[in-house]
């Protein structure tokens, strides 16, 4: 029966590669003792590859595998467990070889909830005309724009409403999204973060 050489443990304890238990076997692996990642103190938001991002398992392990080096297929993370879990084809078998790596968590906050908690307003969403069609449409804009960016504040106006949102970007594709057209005039604004700085108004009209 194999013996290993390094820590005495037997094949009825151990899966063994050649001599070696996988324990002890020398796979060749660069890896962090250290992984850092920044989240989001209010929205949770992690920065994976310079996005903010929810968590999401997928996105951690391949995070992970990008940031160690060596002869492994795949690499899942614990990140409760701080442990990472390497998949090695190795003489003819996949073995999964568990290593530790600390995860810790860069308590930040994103620039989505810095400009929210800054009254940030990239675009202004003016919803005219119809009454029954702005309060259907308002609602799913609301859902979308608040998935996609932020909403500063909502307002009631004569005839209307309006939304003061964190993005343009999200304004134009939830807009297509749902198929709305709307008139758009751009405004600079002046510069903030070192970057000129416009708001966008796009008017949305229904037809009675
Ligand atoms: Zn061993
Ligand atoms: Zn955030």
């Amino acid at each position: 029966m194999h013996m290993c050489p390094k820590c005495g443990k037997t094949e009825k304890e151990k899966q063994f590669l050649e001599a070696f238990c996988i324990d002890c076997y020398p796979f060749s692996f660069r890896i962090p003792d250290v992984v850092e990642i920044e989240t989001c103190k209010r929205c949770g938001r992690m920065r994976i590859r310079g996005e903010w991002v929810s968590f999401d398992k997928k996105g951690m392990d391949e995070y992970i595998a990008g940031k160690c080096k060596g002869e492994f297929e795949s690499v899942t993370y614990d990140s409760g467990k701080q442990q990472a879990f390497f998949t090695v084809k190795k003489c003819g078998t996949s073995v999964t070889v568990p290593r530790y790596i600390e995860f810790i968590k860069k308590i930040t906050i994103c620039q989505d909830c810095s400009r929210m908690a800054g009254g940030y307003v990239e675009a202004i969403v003016q919803l005219r005309g119809n009454e029954q069609a702005i309060a259907k449409y308002s609602k799913m804009l609301i859902r979308m724009l608040k998935a996609k960016s932020f909403i500063t504040k909502t307002e009631e106006t004569h005839g209307g409403m309006d939304l003061f949102v964190g993005s343009t970007r999200s304004v134009l594709e939830s807009c297509g999204a749902l198929g709305l057209h709307a008139m758009i005039t751009k405004k600079l604004m002046g510069r903030r973060e070192g970057r000129r700085y416009y708001r966008t108004t796009f008017s949305i009209r229904f037809e009675d």
